[in-house]
């Protein structure tokens, strides 16, 4: 039998008690690997919650850890984003991520996604300490669970196989697991094996013990159905629609500028921020803006992340802004503990602010109005420390609704400046 030199498991430890069932059977799938003599560098695993999902660290190939029950989503992404019958998306699972995101599962299995799932059924919640999942058989929930000893499992196999699945699996874990594992891997559509297995720290110690308690047959369930393809089609993107921003200007800026706008919800600070950073890229910078408010549009604060660069940004965030504009209690409350020594506070002359280090205050509130404040900091400030031309904030202005009104703060802020 031809087997490639490199599995999918590096050469470490694997990360389980002595004695987990998830070490065998993580094994079994390596070998599976190498006996269809498939790359590692073809085969995506897409791990899930619990101690099966720690396999992460000791796979070498493509690997990508779901959140809760959401690998199977993730897979199905991923997979048909591939669309490439050469690449093994693989989904590593417990029972417990199983049960939680059932309909992921149920949803890959109907529309017959081109994955292979395998599921590490331990019967419990090994990594939390033992409790019960959806797979649970009776006679073991009723150990813990007398109340609920007769709610039956999840038959998942059967689940999914009556959902589309074309191959569909259970197994103890033992021998037969890696030719389940290997025809699950060659057959094109959604596959799933269910391996029952031990915990030997919370839950079943032996194999003979889960034979015991196994509440379904083992077994293979078989049919032919297309595989889901999407069409492929290319199409322009949103970004593409966006209407340029001609590069009329010119800014003397040498170095990244990280600006923090702080003022009010529904006083017009997101729309400042916006066109700070497109009077940036019409005088020939880059710019980003980002902005964050309460969940309740309109009330509390609203704040404004610009950085403004002659270099490429390759990471968007703003860790110590160098310029805060704050505009407002609320935006002081927000941003005030942001803020370094060295960070160039300019602030509403209202504001109550409990500042030690060099501030500007200018009142921009009462000479443009509090809708209009954080536009007037931003002219104030570009026109003081010459960033860039005012004329760019200006053009940038023109074609929005109430221009009128913005031209007007950025000339009083402009004004300010002088
Ligand atoms: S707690 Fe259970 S499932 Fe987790 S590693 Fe230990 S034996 Fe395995
Ligand atoms: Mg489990």
């Amino acid at each position: 039998m031809a087997v490639v030199e490199k599995g999918l498991l590096l050469d470490k430890a694997l990360p389980y008690c002595p004695g987990c069932g998830h070490t065998v059977i993580n094994k079994q799938l390596d070998q599976a690997i190498r006996e269809l003599q498939l790359s590692p560098l073809d085969v995506i695993v897409v791990s899930d919650i619990g101690c099966c999902g720690l396999v992460d660290g000791v796979l070498g190939c493509h690997t990508v850890h779901g959140l809760h029950g959401r690998s199977a989503a993730l897979a199905l992404g991923i997979s048909l984003g591939l669309q490439d019958p050469r690449k093994k998306v693989v989904v590593v699972l417990g029972d417990g991520g199983a049960t939680i995101g059932l309909a992921h599962l149920l949803e890959a299995a109907r529309q017959n996604v081109d994955m292979t799932v395998l599921v590490q059924n331990n019967m419990v919640y090994g990594m939390t300490g033992g409790q019960v999942s959806g797979l649970t058989p009776e006679p073991v929930k009723h150990q813990t669970l007398p109340e609920e000893g007769q709610i039956p499992p999840f038959n998942l196999v059967q689940l999914v196989h009556d959902a589309g699945a074309v191959f569909s699996a259970r197994s103890l874990v033992g021998p037969n697991v890696k030719p389940l594992l290997r025809e699950a891997l060659e057959t094109p559509g959604f596959s799933l094996v269910e391996i029952v297995e031990m915990c030997p720290s919370y839950g079943i110690r032996k194999v003979k013990e889960l034979k015991a308690v196994l509440p379904f047959p083992e077994g293979v369930w078989r049919r032919h159905r297309p595989v889901r393809r999407i069409h492929a089609e290319t199409r322009p993107s949103l970004l593409d629609r966006l209407p340029g921003i001609a590069g009329r200007y010119q800014s003397a800026l040498r170095r990244r500028v990280n600006v923090l706008l702080a003022g009010s919800a529904g006083e017009g600070v997101q729309s400042a921020g916006e066109l700070l950073a497109s009077a940036a890229i019409s005088a020939g910078l880059c710019s980003t803006k980002k902005g964050e408010y309460p969940i309740t549009v309109g009330t509390g604060f609203s704040v404004v992340e610009v950085i403004l660069s002659p270099e490429e940004i390759l990471y968007t965030g703003i860790e110590v802004p160098d310029v805060a504009l704050v505009v407002s209690q609320d935006g002081w409350d927000k941003v005030k503990t942001r803020l370094a020594p060295a960070t160039r506070l300019i602030v509403d002359a209202h504001l109550s602010i409990d500042w030690r280090h060099p501030a500007e205050r200018l009142d921009f509130r009462r000479t443009v109005g509090g809708r209009s404040a954080a536009l007037a900091a931003v002219a104030y400030w570009l026109k003081k420390e010459a960033v860039l031309p005012i004329e760019a904030l200006k053009e940038v202005s023109r074609n929005r609704k109430y221009a009128p009104t913005l031209l007007q703060a950025i000339e009083k802020g402009r004004k300010m400046a002088i």
